[in-house]
């Protein structure tokens, strides 16, 4: 019994002793903006510069959509689309 560990799968080892190499899929342009976004803390989905991965903007519609999908009924006042100015209801802003 062997106790050798498998080699990371993007290892330089794993590459050289796979009998099958692969390549690496593509991805779509949309995709490299998004990265690119990501990498620069801008939002992936506007550029605008971001709080964590999101907008101030995006990210209210964020919290208000997974309200919506898991039918919370309480808020999270901390959270940080609260913080930066993301109202409970839009005619309280
Ligand atoms: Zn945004």
């Amino acid at each position: 019994m062997t106790t050798e560990l498998a080699p990371a799968p993007n290892s330089t080892a794993a590459i050289n002793s796979a009998e099958e190499p692969t390549a690496p899929r593509p991805i779509s342009r949309q995709r490299r903006w998004q990265l690119k976004m990501r990498d620069q803390h801008r939002c992936w989905r506007c550029g605008e510069p971001a709080l964590r991965s999101l907008c101030a903007a995006h990210l209210v519609q964020e919290r208000e959509r997974q309200r919506r999908i898991n039918g919370y009924s309480t808020r999270n006042l901390n959270a940080l689309s609260y913080i930066f100015g993301g109202a409970a209801q839009p005619g309280l802003e």
